[in-house]
């Protein structure tokens, strides 16, 4: 069995490299063999002589193209992915802190899948309507508010090599159709995903959220992938222009009144208008 570890670090995402490399090195699939195709600027990257690691020169994007292209990214070493049984992302800020078996984090033919996400820790049974799913009935992301299960993470997922890289292609398309019309989902590649994961659910399997657990915050679950927190390694406001002006007190309660509320009011509407999510639409 061989498995391909797709990774993203342009710009100042090279600080995680190192880290991520040897816990999953020592903790993901022990025994099995891993490549790791490292998509970077950077002319160097520590372990660039280790057999086990593929440097792709890959230009950095600004945010949120950075993540959002992802899928095109993965996609120019399509022939070479294809030599691997089975392909897993994972975010630049991540940490394997337990041993993972190929029974934890595989799909499982016997029933039916064939792709793998983790749960989002924030999300953990909430209610569909409450979910941040993209909203905008322009994206391809867009999700009615009386549908979907779960809400993934994008930091962590996976697949057979063959549905991976269809989950890739799907993806890829519908992102740059919605640049066509000048829209951007929601949450990026996260909105996409998790439209995909409510179109075609049997598919997927979903791990809980301790493979994708932010660090530094008390919760139920295991800690098997640790996200580890950007601000302490880089200025995260700057690379995503977030710095824009403070929202006052009265539009603060507004949003989260709507945020709170809202919801229970577009389940009802979109109950009645009798909308559900079929493939590809
Ligand atoms: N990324 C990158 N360079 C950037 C911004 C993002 O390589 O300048 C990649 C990196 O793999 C990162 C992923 O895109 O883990 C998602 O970005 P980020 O973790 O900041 O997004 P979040 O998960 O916080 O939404």
């Amino acid at each position: 069995m061989k498995v391909g570890i797709l990774y993203i670090c342009t710009g100042a995402y090279t600080v995680f490299w190192p880290d991520f490399f040897q816990s999953f090195q020592q903790n993901f699939l022990p025994g099995v063999e891993k490549t790791y195709y490292v998509f970077t600027d950077a002319e160097r990257i520590d372990h660039d002589d280790d057999p086990a690691v593929r440097r792709i020169y890959q230009k950095a994007y600004d945010w949120p193209y950075s993540t959002l292209k992802r899928f095109a990214v993965f996609l120019q070493a399509e022939e070479e992915l294809r030599s691997c049984d089975y392909l897993y992302f994972a975010n630049a800020n991540l940490l394997c802190t337990a041993q993972i078996t190929p029974a934890d984090v595989l799909p499982r033919p016997e029933k039916g899948e064939d792709l793998v996400v983790a749960c989002h820790l924030g999300y953990w049974h909430k209610k569909p309507y409450f979910l941040p799913y993209d909203r905008n009935p322009r994206s391809r992301a867009c999700m009615p508010y009386n549908a979907g299960q779960v809400y993934v993470a994008g930091g962590f997922n996976g697949g057979t090599a063959q549905a991976f890289l269809w989950l890739c292609h799907t993806l890829n398309d519908r992102t740059e159709a919605d640049l066509a019309d000048g829209v951007i989902a929601r949450w990026h590649d996260e909105s996409q995903l998790n439209r995909l994961v409510a179109e075609q659910p049997r598919r997927f399997r979903v791990l809980d959220p301790g493979y994708c657990m932010p660090e530094d915050v008390e919760q139920p679950f295991a800690p098997h992938l640790l996200v580890r927190q950007k601000s302490k390694w880089i200025n995260v406001g700057a690379i995503k222009h977030n710095e824009g002006p403070r929202r006052s007190f009265v539009r603060r309660k507004w949003e989260a009144a709507c945020e709170n509320y809202l919801p229970y009011l577009l389940c009802a509407r979109d109950t009645l208008l009798g909308k559900k999510v079929k493939s590809g639409q």
